[in-house]
């Protein structure tokens, strides 16, 4: 038995089991460069860019100049980085403001990935070393107006013209739209008239924005996501050759693969929103006096803050799990679904009890927790709501599709 006194430890209240202390050093120096870069670079204009909803553009080249554009696929100029690296860049970009995280989500997972994917290697050689380096923005359109948790259903049809396709129809609620370059967009493909749509008709083309009959038009008035663009995407004759087709899927596995990537970056993002917000309320408490004392010495208080912790440290474990499954190829789109609708519907219960810390205090943009907790709402929706990823466990875990 030792007779030193043992050096009391002492929890890190951002980290209560020092889950972090278990990066490796390449992933810690993501996690730090990325804090450094929105704590400089985005954190002291955020809440003006929500309030005014704006979207920089030029954040592309700065975020592509970090690598982080694409970080996780390989090649092409993408930095070839770990899931559990994704998760932290998306975490830390998220802590900033989840619109932030959008559009590098939107750039790598939605965008790129099907190109690294299912692309030429002209199509390749073309978007991603532009992409990485944040000199091309894309987008990625896949519901329409009537077709959102459904989208098998969709309207927007390619139909072949000798050697081009020429599609008609519309997208909505497409981030980064009207800022794109180029647009990965499915469509049935020479749909038969009468036949119920199947989805193995679909397919997706690479559409440079700048192509005759594709128009963009933004979406006003967002209480969310404010700092993103969302327009609708709307194709009239927009005729492409035959090689924009993405070669190496078909049917609705293609998109699905897509918001799969995408959905495992949501996973750990949310962390990051959830994360600032606690930390605002966790040092309002300490500083906030009523009845001649700190809130934070309240036992109701800190009832709201050990639960938000808490949940905090599951929803990481989760997420960690996640990134050491993806890195082994063992990753199911279930686990992901496990994932967003635990972490999304647990960040945005911590932003509403950090907000009720805050009292009035919380109802404003001097403080972020009501723009996380407003951007979490489109979160909750996009890349398949929390009913729809209900579902998605529900059927494996009783064999029944309770979908329809
Ligand atoms: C800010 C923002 C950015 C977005 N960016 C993109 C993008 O870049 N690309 C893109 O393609 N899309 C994007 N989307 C669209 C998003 O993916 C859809 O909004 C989402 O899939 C839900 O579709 P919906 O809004 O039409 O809702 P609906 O599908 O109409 O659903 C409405 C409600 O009904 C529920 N519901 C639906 N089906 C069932 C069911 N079977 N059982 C129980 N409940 C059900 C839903 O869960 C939801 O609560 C974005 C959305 C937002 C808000």
């Amino acid at each position: 038995m030792s007779l030193t006194t043992p050096r009391p430890r002492v929890l890190d209240p951002l980290d209560l089991l020092g889950l972090d202390d278990e990066l490796t050093g390449d992933e810690r120096l993501i996690r730090d460069t990325v804090r450094d870069f929105v704590g400089k670079r985005v954190l002291p204009q955020i809440a003006a860019w929500f309030e005014a909803g704006t979207f920089h553009k030029e954040l592309a080249l700065e975020l592509g100049e970090l690598g982080l554009l694409g970080m996780h696929l390989e090649g092409y100029g993408c930095a070839g980085a770990s899931a559990t690296a994704y998760g932290l860049a998306c975490r830390e970009l998220e802590a900033a403001d989840s619109g932030l995280r959008s559009f590098v989500s939107v750039q790598g997972s939605l965008a790129m990935f099907p190109i690294r994917a299912y692309g030429s290697d002209e199509q390749k050689a073309t978007w991603l070393p532009r992409m990485a380096r944040g000199e091309a923005i894309g987008c990625f359109g896949l519901t329409e107006w009537d077709f959102g948790s459904d989208p098998i259903g969709m309207r927007t049809t390619a139909l072949r013209d000798v050697n081009d396709y020429v599609i008609n129809g519309s997208k909505a609620w497409i981030t980064n739209g009207g800022i794109a370059d180029v647009a990965i967009v499915w469509a049935h493909v020479d749909p038969q008239p009468g036949t119920p749509a199947t989805g193995s008709d679909v397919r997706g083309f690479v559409i440079p924005t700048a192509t005759p009959g594709f128009r963009t038009q933004n979406i006003e008035r967002k209480m969310s996501l404010r700092a993103s663009v969302t327009s609708e995407l709307i194709f009239e004759d927009c005729r492409v050759p035959v090689d924009a087709m993405l070669p190496g899927v078909s049917g609705m596995r293609g998109p699905l693969s897509c918001l799969s990537e995408a959905r495992y970056g949501i996973v750990w993002g949310a962390l990051g929103a959830a994360r600032a917000c606690y930390e605002v309320a966790l040092d309002y408490a300490k500083t906030r006096v009523q009845w001649g004392k700190p809130i934070a010495a309240f036992q109701l208080t800190q009832n709201k803050l050990v639960d938000m912790a808490l949940e905090l440290q599951k929803g990481q474990l989760l997420a960690s799990k996640l990134g050491r499954l993806k890195d082994a190829g063992e990753l199911l789109p279930q686990h992901v679904s496990l994932g967003k609708l635990n972490n999304v519907r647990e960040a945005l219960a911590i932003c509403r009890e950090a907000r009720t810390i805050l009292g009035a205090s919380g109802i404003t943009l001097e403080y972020p927790i009501v723009r996380h907790m407003n951007n979490l709402e489109s979160v909750l929706t996009y890349e398949g709501t929390s009913e729809i990823h209900t579902l998605i466990v529900g059927q494996a875990i009783t064999g029944h599709a309770a979908f329809t």
